[in-house]
């Protein structure tokens, strides 16, 4: 089933996810991939993305790292967030991780959200964890004009999800108005 590949909503980037229309959907728990979603593949946090965080964290919105990377690359990205839980070497697509990341915070399936740049490790693990998910467009630097495989053939996917409306936008409007 092609529809186990689909993300509930696509996003530009985290910065355009209003919290407080997810936490009126009943969203308490964010979890979030780092590499390519929140910063540059191996980058530290960026004084952006700590800011983030701690406005987030002022909603009561839950949130937690989810990471295939190892320990010293979770913690190094946390330096000034020690208060952020992380679960690294998740092993995504797996769906052990996720249930580990629930049970950490406390939440249930039903009651979290992904938000991840790939298809075939965030969303698809996602899915199978009955979690909703919100693909961000990856993150490159703009002397990276080279693509993998797997990007193209998720935008064969996206494109195949935009036919499907039923798949498309199934958390509602959770996207903030404003453009970054
Ligand atoms: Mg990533």
């Amino acid at each position: 089933m092609l529809s186990q590949y689909y993300p509930y909503e696509c996003a530009e980037s985290v910065f355009r996810i209003d919290t407080e229309k997810l936490l009126a959907r009943g969203i308490r728990a964010m979890i979030f991939d780092i590499d390519n979603t929140l910063v540059h593949h191996g980058d530290d946090a960026t004084p952006e993305i700590e800011a983030y965080f701690a406005a987030l964290r002022e909603t009561g919105m839950k949130a937690l790292l989810l990471s295939n990377n190892d320990a010293p690359r979770c913690e190094r990205f946390i330096r000034n967030m020690p208060w952020l839980p992380y679960v690294c070497d998740a092993d995504k697509p797996d769906p052990k991780g996720y249930r580990r990341a629930a049970e950490l915070l406390g939440v249930s399936p039903a009651e979290t959200v992904v938000v991840g740049d790939q298809i075939f490790t965030d969303i698809l693990g996602a899915n199978r964890s009955g979690m909703a998910s919100i693909l961000v467009h990856f993150i490159r630097l703009p002397e990276e004009t080279h693509i993998g495989k797997r990007r193209y053939l998720e935008y064969v996917i996206l494109f195949l999800r935009r036919l499907q409306k039923k798949y498309c936008g199934r958390l509602g409007d959770i996207l903030t108005n404003e453009r970054d």
